[in-house]
């Protein structure tokens, strides 16, 4: 298997410098840009597998990038936050980041985020095409070969956060979870985010899975208690 390329968006070098260093020893190619136009450029033009993206950078702010990023690639994308302000981290999450990480982080919990958000793309290599993981759910389609959620036959453009979340409830449809054990089952880890993580996935999701988000019918909520899936008639 190829080594899987990491970018790195980060101004400040001595960080750059020891996240570089600690994913090349995990065996990830990585590539660095030190200011925003630079990342956006490189994120758009080097096929990376994942983007670890800072938010205070010069020239051009993660967010925008993030954004921008979205308009053309479901890359997975990281936030690397320095502020506390949940504020961020749910507008990095609306903006379509994968997932977020508070400055200072360690390493170690970095290394098994960017592992677990590039799982998406290994795991089409590890599993192969196997019949038995395109799984049907009335006109929804979950193929756990390519990671991809097709409606209609038609593939939806979900990110990595996206896509486990749609499977988690369809292959349990019609059961009501709440967003604290979505949020443990479904991110996989002790994530730090708050339960808004979830609503506002599951607003992306709706509003690529359904044909009105407003009125979903397919990933519903249970006033009060959660959300589930739902086959449509
Ligand atoms: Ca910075």
């Amino acid at each position: 298997m190829d080594a899987k390329k990491v970018l790195i968006i980060e101004d400040e070098k001595p960080i750059s410098d020891i996240v570089k260093f600690n994913l090349s020893k995990e065996g990830f190619e990585t590539l660095t840009a030190y200011d925003g136009a630079e990342g956006l450029e490189m994120a758009l033009g080097v096929d990376p597998d994942l983007v670890l993206l800072d938010v205070m950078l010069p020239t051009m702010d993660g967010f925008e990038i993030c954004r921008k990023i979205r308009e053309k690639s479901n890359v997975p994308i990281i936030i690397l936050t320095a502020k506390e302000e949940e504020v961020d981290k749910v507008l990095g999450l609306e903006l379509g980041a994968d997932d977020y990480i508070t400055k200072p982080f360690g390493l170690r919990e970095l290394i098994a985020r960017v592992k677990a958000n590039i799982r998406r793309t290994g795991m089409s290599e590890i599993i192969g095409a196997d019949p038995a993981n395109v799984r049907d759910f009335g006109n929804i389609t979950i193929d756990l070969n390519r990671y991809e959620a097709r409606k209609n036959g038609v593939p939806l453009e979900l990110t990595l956060r996206e896509f486990e979340l749609l499977k988690y409830l369809a292959e349990r449809e019609g059961k009501v979870y709440s967003r604290e054990q979505l949020l443990e089952d479904v991110w996989g880890y002790e994530y730090y985010g708050d339960i808004r993580t979830v609503d506002v996935t599951v607003r992306r999701l709706r509003e690529k899975l359904e044909d009105d988000s407003s009125d979903p019918k397919y990933i519903l909520t249970k006033r009060g208690v959660g959300y589930y899936f739902h086959r449509p008639e």
